[in-house]
């Protein structure tokens, strides 16, 4: 076998040597197939059963309760900074509210704000994000169209334990670099997003999971490649679907039902790994320096410096 790195990346991540196995393994054709993943058309029964397949694993490890929908688009995580204010605002002056975490939310309201007027709800700046807010500090619009939030952010390593509370407000969330990687309530959501390329599988694909009644809100008048109700109704097959990156996405799915069992054990075996690493940092007497407050700590992205730049860039 070629040799393999320890891949730390935060995404393009790592996948799991079975399923590069297994995809290697069929490549020149999937099994009663006579054709390549790489080959076949998206409306052929065969790729019919892989994102049947991908769909029902996904909903069944993250307890998709049925009044969601799951939609399997391309464009990426950036696409959907778009199209959340595109399709969520509704008509009229509605605005949303943002919760300002750090880089990736940042780049989330640059973007909404070409769309309409976002209101910031919480902004991390004066602790150079280091840190997340409380609940009861959120300043909110109880009339908001969505309260959006990024439930880990990456480049920083904070990461929220708990959905912040936006009563009836629904809830938005960018779930790119921490999605199945703990339970969540998705009931509690509106619309939580993930590109696939950390967590899930390749890139070419980005996961969209919506309350069905939010689609309603879709304008009429709205591209339908940038529509969310388009893909619900056409079962994500609206133009040809990213076939590879959805195969891959379903081998992971299964790999982490076959290898876990559920998302509880999952978690467990994320935060072992994390705390592995912050121990190192917290025994290393300021050598490794976290950008986290503790209590923020992503067990996803374990961010530090050294004591220079050159240190830094060295290591
Ligand atoms: N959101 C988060 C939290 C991310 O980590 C990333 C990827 N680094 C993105 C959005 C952007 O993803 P994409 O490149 O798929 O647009």
């Amino acid at each position: 076998m070629t040799q393999r790195i320890y891949n730390f990346s935060a995404g393009p991540a790592v996948l799991p040597v079975p399923v590069l196995a297994e995809a290697q393994r069929d490549l020149l054709a999937l099994p009663n197939a006579g054709a390549s993943i790489l080959e076949i058309s998206h409306r052929s029964s065969t790729f019919a059963k892989i994102i049947e397949n991908c769909e029902s694993d996904f909903r069944s490890l993250l307890a998709i309760p049925e009044n969601y929908r799951v939609l399997f688009l391309q464009g990426g995580a950036r696409l959907q900074f778009s199209m959340i204010p595109m399709n969520l605002l509704g008509a009229g002056s509605q605005t949303a509210d943002y919760i300002l975490t750090g880089s990736w939310s940042k780049n989330a309201i640059k973007q909404a704000e070409l769309e309409g007027s976002m209101r910031i709800a919480w902004d991390g700046k004066e602790t150079n994000y280091d840190r997340l807010p409380r609940s009861e500090n959120l300043d909110l619009n109880p009339g908001a169209a969505y309260a959006y939030f990024t439930s880990n952010e990456t480049i920083q390593g904070i990461q929220f334990t708990n959905e912040p509370e936006v009563g009836d407000v629904p809830l938005v969330c960018d779930a790119s670099s921490d999605i199945l990687c703990r339970p969540v309530p998705v009931d509690r959501y509106g619309l939580l997003f993930a590109c696939a390329q950390k967590n899930l599988g390749p890139a070419g694909v980005t996961v969209v999971v919506i309350r069905e009644d939010l689609l309603e809100r879709c304008p009429a008048d709205l591209s339908p490649m940038l529509n969310y109700r388009t893909h619900a109704e056409q079962h994500s097959l609206f133009n040809t679907a990213p076939t590879f990156p959805i195969y891959i996405m379903g081998l992971v799915v299964r790999w982490i039902l076959d290898e876990f069992g559920s998302l509880d054990s999952l978690y467990r075996h994320n935060q072992r790994k994390a705390q592995l690493l912050y121990e190192a940092i917290d025994a290393s007497d300021g050598f490794y320096m976290g950008h986290a407050q503790p209590d923020f700590r992503s067990v996803m992205n374990v961010t530090f410096r050294l004591p220079s730049d050159a240190l830094s860039s060295q290591f």
